[in-house]
């Protein structure tokens, strides 16, 4: 079965298979070569709701098509492009150390942390290093813009806090965690470790994942 694989194509886009292109391409591998009216058929597709999917497995290579012919596999090395998948890389593979203050920082401080330490997000702890919430730039420029005295004047007031708090963990793919990313709107979760202390679930923050880690991997796959 070949399903999720990316692809890194010459125009250095990388694209991931579906289910359907998969399969097409099973066809492809098994019956090739094949007109496209034959895979449509086989699918009990259009041929016109076929002509995208073709048109990627060609552009990725692993197809070629000849006039009156039809659609052939080229070969391509598919175990090889399979390590490169997204959803086969882990978040432990790829995570970056976390910028942690603890909830009494004040925002000051955390705005001094952001230009240090050169991060995005800060994710907040209580005494015990257990994770207590987030903030981001646009947190801190909410709270230097409101004219409060942020000399003063804590994060865990202005923080995103637990359980509102997106989480990772170093088992996740990246792909998974990608899209929470996507989902939730936000640029950046905590890696997290889960311990249970007495009735109540805590987090140890381990690392962080942001689109920063998403770019360098997809520098890397395209560098591969
Ligand atoms: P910015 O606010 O600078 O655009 P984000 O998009 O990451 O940065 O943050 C948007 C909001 O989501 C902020 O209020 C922030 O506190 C909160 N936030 C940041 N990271 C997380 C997370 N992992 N889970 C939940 N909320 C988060």
């Amino acid at each position: 079965m070949i399903y999720s694989i990316l692809f890194h194509l010459e125009g250095g886009f990388i694209i991931q298979l579906t289910i359907r292109q998969t399969n097409i391409l099973e066809i492809i591998q098994t019956l090739g070569p094949i007109t496209g009216s034959k895979i449509a058929e086989k699918l009990s597709l259009s041929r016109a709701a076929l002509r995208s999917d073709l048109a990627i497995l060609t552009m990725s290579k692993l197809v070629n098509a000849k006039p009156k012919v039809g659609y052939y596999f080229t070969g391509r090395d598919l175990q090889k492009l399979n390590t490169m998948s997204f959803d086969s890389i882990l978040i432990a593979d790829t995570l970056s150390l976390p910028i942690v203050v603890k909830e009494n920082t004040t925002v000051y401080d955390a705005i001094v942390t952001l230009f240090t330490e050169d991060v995005g997000t800060i994710f907040v702890v209580s005494e015990d290093n257990f994770l207590e919430g987030a903030i981001s730039r646009k947190d801190l420029l909410k709270a230097a813009m409101g004219g409060k005295n942020n000399n003063e004047l804590p994060v865990n007031i202005i923080m995103t806090r637990m359980p509102k708090i997106i989480l990772t963990t170093p088992e996740e793919s990246v792909l998974s965690a990608a899209q929470k990313l996507l989902f939730h709107q936000v640029d950046a979760l905590p890696v997290v470790k889960t311990l249970k202390v007495g009735e109540t679930t805590k987090y140890q923050v381990i690392g962080r994942f942001t689109k920063t880690n998403i770019t360098r991997l997809f520098v890397q796959l395209a560098e591969s």
